[in-house]
């Protein structure tokens, strides 16, 4: 029975193996991680992370040939094949600070890889890594010169939150990188037995190290240059009297474009999009590219434009102040169908917001309270200029408050900020939501999920992204 562990319990690690074991039950998979609380969510009836179908497949594997371990020496030693689905945020001091990938957590599990194998291995890595990466692991992996042959591929993953189970279900790829060597070569063939079971072959897609590394690198930076492109033509909207609704269908049923990803928002969030074109940035500026580093640095750049513009259109609205004003807050999460707040534009935007004073009335299905207390009190990296941090913002009771429902966090504001786009808000009742807000009552919709005509006609004053704001 071949044997998997995977070194990360998170987001990734988790669902991906909980999917390879569905569909593979006759090989054995062992996810492990340090954070014990993690482990143990793991292994009860409360997952540690939301994602829609995620706990029908982990109570149907749990304790057949899937196991959550905190003991992870114990199972890297025993695996055939070792995946590595650790954090690789961006750093935060030091060279690079602000833009390069921080591989410490990498460092370390290479290291404990090399130091509790006794048999050969292939080490995938599965976390998003800057390109070149493989080659400082394999030296890593082969330092105590154990007579151990560790052969590595790169196997990035492509699955968005809140679509995980779907994704991995039926990906539009898989890719899997190795050496061209017989080793890197019978590796890549291993590792597209245990996809075979379920992907179709001429989904999975093999290539060189370095071109699957810089691949999802490429695929986040376009992705979130997409969303730059569409939120810039969305101040241009308003500017004109355009639709950006409108001009993205009329685009996007050009072939050449397509109509996905084609959504103006309050701004791009998640924990990978802005560290991931960062870390491309900084891999140009290494390689001598500053022109090409500038060009993906107005992606991540247009994106703070956009949510400090989302910021100032409210204020501004509001008669140039919001100081003391109720603002309720609809959605922290920074997508549907997910509980993850990092790189959230609802943390900017509430930042900013409590910047002019306002208070605080937040809703999320998903987000817990602590969770957006702890975001809102975390000191903000400001990647553009690492020296600064900036200070964090008071989250006492009295500026910040948490609502179980829409209409409770709606009560007596004066205006409401719809910051995630669940379907709730689509099919709120708008008319009670008006009835229990003061007057005038302002909307400002930071996703353009709600019937902005309706809304006019009930007396709403509304602003939505790249809409026009008389019509
Ligand atoms: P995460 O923070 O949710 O999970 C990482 C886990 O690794 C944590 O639980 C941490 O405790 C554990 N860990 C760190 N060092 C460890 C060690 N030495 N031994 C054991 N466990 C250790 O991160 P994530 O969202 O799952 O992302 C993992 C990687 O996948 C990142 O590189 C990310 O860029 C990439 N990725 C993420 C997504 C996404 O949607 N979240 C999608 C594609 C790729």
């Amino acid at each position: 029975m071949v044997k998997i562990c995977c070194i990360g319990a998170g987001y990734v690690g988790g669902p991906t193996m909980a999917v390879i074991a569905l569909k593979c039950p006759k090989i054995e998979v062992v996810v492990v991680d340090i954070a014990t609380p993690r482990i143990t969510a793991w292994n009860s009836d409360h997952l540690p992370i939301y994602e829609p179908g995620l706990d029908e497949v982990v109570k149907e594997c749990r304790g057949k040939n899937l196991f959550f371990s905190t003991d992870v020496e114990k199972h890297v030693s025993e695996a055939d094949i070792v995946f590595v689905s650790v954090n690789t945020p961006t750093k935060t001091q030091g060279l690079g600070a602000g833009k390069a990938a921080d591989l410490t957590y990498w460092e370390s599990a290479a290291r404990m890889i090399a130091d509790v194998s006794k048999s050969d291995k292939i080490v995938v890595e599965k976390s998003t890594v800057p390109v070149k990466t493989a080659e400082a692991i394999e030296r890593i992996l082969t330092h105590n010169n154990k007579g151990i042959n560790f052969t590595i591929l790169s196997n990035p993953e492509f699955l968005a939150e809140g679509t995980a189970i779907k994704d991995l279900f039926n990906p539009d790829r898989v890719l899997i990188g190795g050496r061209e060597t017989p080793h890197g070569q019978k590796a890549i063939e291993s590792l597209r037995d245990v996809y075979a079971h379920w992907v179709p072959k001429d989904r999975i897609i093999c290539t060189n190290l370095w071109s699957a590394e810089l691949s999802k690198l490429a695929a986040n930076a376009f992705l979130a240059q997409r969303i730059s492109s569409v939120n810039a033509m969305s101040a241009l909207c308003e500017a004109t009297g355009a639709d950006v609704s409108q001009v993205s269908h009329s685009i996007g049923t050009d072939s050449r474009i397509g109509p996905k990803f084609l959504s103006a928002s309050v701004g791009f969030g998640g924990s990978c999009f802005q560290k991931d074109i960062l870390n491309l940035v900084y891999i140009c500026e290494c390689n001598g590219l500053p022109e090409v580093a500038n060009y993906w640095k107005q992606v991540v750049k247009v994106n703070d434009y956009q949510k400090s513009r989302f910021v100032n259109r409210v204020v501004s609205s509001m008669f140039n102040t919001v100081s003391t004003k109720k603002i309720a807050i609809l959605g922290f999460a920074f997508k549907k169908d997910t509980g993850d707040t990092r790189e959230t534009p609802a943390i900017d935007v509430c930042k900013g917001l409590l910047g002019d004073k306002a208070k605080l009335s937040i809703y999320d299905p998903q987000v817990t309270e602590s969770q957006i207390t702890k975001d809102l009190s975390m000191k903000k990296y400001d990647w553009d200029h690492p020296a600064h941090l900036q200070p964090p913002s008071p989250t006492s009771k009295k500026e910040v408050s948490f609502a179980f429902d829409a209409y409770e966090a709606v009560k007596d504001a004066h205006g409401v900020c719809i910051l995630t786009e669940w379907d709730e808000f689509k099919n709120l009742d708008y008319q009670k939501v008006f009835d229990n807000m003061q007057k005038p009552a302002f909307i400002f919709d930071g996703r353009n999920v709600v019937d902005v005509k309706k809304l006019r006609e009930i007396g709403f004053i509304v602003y939505s992204i790249g809409k026009p704001l008389d019509s």
